[in-house]
């Protein structure tokens, strides 16, 4: 049977821009059956072909574009495309991801990854289609923004299938290591740090016209349980009468719960189709979740007053155009009018995220959130991430406020609590990387540490990453996630409510199942705990490699068929427990992947403000301290690691981890 046949194309693209030159490579099938396509591709290939001493700005290091096993297939919510790096920020494996058009286009060019090493001698871009690659000057678009860039290349590749086009703004080309790679004019691939490697290879973007088809082996099949899941998706929907204002009522409910019982995913899907993310601001915000004021208060501080800014109702109102990723059913996305709010500077944005919302309101105690829409465009422009500058801005601050650091340390701007106007200006500097900015522009460890006058007390980060906006005192599994996962500081590879979600026990062997349980039960260190938390992570690397949305995820394997569709896709014949093994494998690659550069797992464990030392003194957290680190040990010795976080040689040899990896042991 033909590769392409499969699901997967069977072709990797390897672009050397030292030389201007590329090849084709087709991996062995073996090498899709162990590590399917998307991040387990990437984990494998970027293990064997970074050296470790690549600098991550230098042109050792390689940039990988992939796909999705599943993207193209007729599955749906499997259109995301993963970029993959040696991080600048964390100095380790980096990953972020992203929807729009481009994971299909990768596939529609004939690959499952475009990978990119070297360093380009002038700014340039990567045209591909069906049949060529073509490399192209880009000293025009140098310095435009990622909203620009993009519409200038669509107008000049007009002919034929409208492009799909992934670039970064001004950020990644500044190399901020906080900066991310956008398509879809603002949808951002945003953590990380892989805009600055994008730009250290002066690769301004890379341009997708390829219209080859993507074929599986059971379309049929797949179509089938498509349909499925579209049908009980469009039926559940809000009653009318459900309105945003009702919305922290709920949160509030759900943070002061002493009792914990999984619920079916599909009950939030009516919330993500009619809000988007930013239906859960207000709720998050009332259960504990939001991080307020550098993660220091509580909703005693950031009250009433202040969330209900946040109804998504008024969010939703600016919104005139719902936004959908590729072959997704959900469509939480969406496009807002802000001409009045930016005196004509911008049209329209796309909606602020959750992320984002909570990075500029309630993390640094504002309640404008007309700013927050021209923050977010700007950010998204610029390529730019908003969690990590959120976290930039709340660092200043409370340094500010500590009095380390006064106007002066600041090109003269005073920065208070709340106040968006200065946050503005501080970006805007951090963008160009002009005066203050220069230092603030590489996250906030680096800020911490250039700033000096003892700032790095306030500096909240996991190994360099800023932490996104859930809070590791109302979920310890995410504190573990946080502390302890190959990307650290990430919210998206697992949680103890995405797991109750997902329902793996359904599925998995080994996943421990979970009824209703007290609360109080997540704060104890315990073996089922970890193990819950090892397969959360190795879930998720299944879901990055076949190309989903972590929405979908938490519809729970009962309703979101990736295992069924992944076997009809390929004509292979896994076990749910299968592909376990390769989301553990991929994990593990990850690992070794830090260890091959140096990092120390135990280094990215985060602050203890995080895991409630001292604990906050009031709200649904109350009271609340985790035992972070026996729980990360638990995490590691369930992942068949050491206490040190070192993969063990019998869980090398298990995953034939020895097989793969050709340094392993050098
Ligand atoms: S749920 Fe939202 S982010 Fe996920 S694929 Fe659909 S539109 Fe994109």
């Amino acid at each position: 049977m033909e590769a392409e046949m499969k699901g997967y194309t069977g072709k990797i693209l390897f672009i050397d821009l030292d030389f201007k030159t590329y090849e084709v490579i087709q991996p062995d099938s073996t090498i899709y059956e162990n590590y399917l396509s998307g991040v387990g591709l990437a984990s494998y290939y970027l293990y064997n072909s970074i050296p470790k001493d690549a600098n991550p700005l230098g042109n050792k290091n390689v940039i990988a574009f992939v796909s999705g096993l599943l993207t193209g297939t007729g599955s749906l919510i499997t259109g995301r495309w993963l970029v993959a790096t040696k991080s600048p920020l964390t100095g380790g494996w980096g990953d972020a991801n992203c929807g729009g058009t481009f994971s299909p286009a990768i596939k529609q060019c004939g690959y499952d990854g475009i990978f990119v090493k070297g360093i380009s001698q002038e700014p340039c871009y990567i045209h591909i289609d069906n049949k060529s690659v073509t490399f192209v000057d880009a000293k025009d678009l140098w310095g435009m923004d990622s909203v620009e860039t993009e519409e200038i290349l669509e107008k000049r590749y007009s002919k034929g299938k409208k492009p799909s086009i992934a670039t970064i703004g001004q950020a990644g080309e500044n190399l901020s290591l906080i900066s991310g790679i956008v398509n879809e004019k603002g949808r951002i691939a945003a953590r990380s740090g892989v805009g600055a490697v994008m730009g250290s290879k002066r690769l301004k973007a890379i341009v997708l016209q390829g219209s080859l088809p993507i074929k599986a082996v059971d379309t049929q099949g797949i179509k089938e349980l498509s349909a499925e899941l579209a049908n009980k998706v469009r039926s559940f929907t809000l009653p009318n009468f459900v309105k945003g204002s009702l919305l922290p009522l709920g949160g509030s409910f759900l943070g002061n719960s002493k009792k914990v019982t999984p619920l079916d995913g599909m009950m939030l899907m009516p919330i993500m189709k009619k809000w988007g993310t930013p239906g859960t601001t207000t709720m998050a915000a009332t259960m504990g979740d939001s991080p307020i004021k550098n993660w220091s208060s509580t909703i005693k501080e950031f009250d009433k007053s202040y969330y209900k800014k946040f109804n998504p109702d008024i969010v939703t109102k600016r919104e005139y155009e719902k936004y959908h990723c590729y072959s997704c059913i959900i469509g939480c996305g969406g496009k807002s009018k802000i001409n009045d709010l930016s005196d004509g500077k911008y049209d329209h944005t796309h909606k602020p995220e959750y992320e984002t919302l909570s990075s500029f309101g309630s993390l640094i105690m504002s309640k404008d959130i007309d700013s927050i829409y021209i923050i977010n465009e700007m950010l998204n422009r610029a390529g730019m991430d908003t969690i990590s500058a959120g976290h930039v801005v709340s660092h200043l601050m409370e340094s500010f406020d500590k009095g380390l650091i006064s106007e002066e340390d600041l090109d003269g701007i005073r920065i208070v609590w709340g106040d968006s106007k200065a946050a503005i200006k501080i970006l805007e500097k951090m963008i160009k990387r002009e005066g203050v900015g220069d230092l603030l522009a590489d996250g906030v460890k680096v800020a911490a540490s250039k700033l000096g006058k003892t700032t790095d007390k306030y500096a909240i980060h996991c190994g360099g990453q800023e932490p996104a906006m859930h809070d590791s005192r109302l979920d310890p599994m995410l504190g573990v996630i946080y502390s302890a996962d190959t990307t650290p500081g990430r919210h998206t590879t697992g949680s103890s409510q995405y797991y109750n979600l997902i329902r793996l026990w359904d599925k998995v062997s080994w996943a421990p199942k979970v009824k209703r349980y007290d609360k109080s039960d997540e704060y104890v260190a315990s073996e089922e705990e970890a193990l819950k938390t090892v397969a959360n992570v190795a879930y998720k690397q299944f879901v990055d490699s076949i190309g989903g949305c972590l929405f979908a995820m938490i519809l729970g394997v009962q309703h979101w068929k990736i295992f069924e569709w992944s076997n009809l896709a390929t004509g292979w014949n896994k076990t749910p427990d299968d592909y376990m093994e390769i989301g553990r494998r991929i994990q593990t690659t990850k690992q070794l992947f830090n260890l091959k550069h140096s990092i120390d797992p135990l280094s990215f464990k985060m602050p203890d403000r995080l895991s409630g030392k001292p604990p906050l003194e009031s709200g649904p957290t109350k009271g609340k301290t985790l035992p972070i680190d026996e729980m990360i040990t638990n995490f590691f010795y369930a992942s068949g690691w050491d206490n040190n976080g070192v993969p063990t040689n019998k869980i090398i040899k298990e995953l034939k981890l020895d097989t793969f990896l050709e340094d392993i042991n050098g």
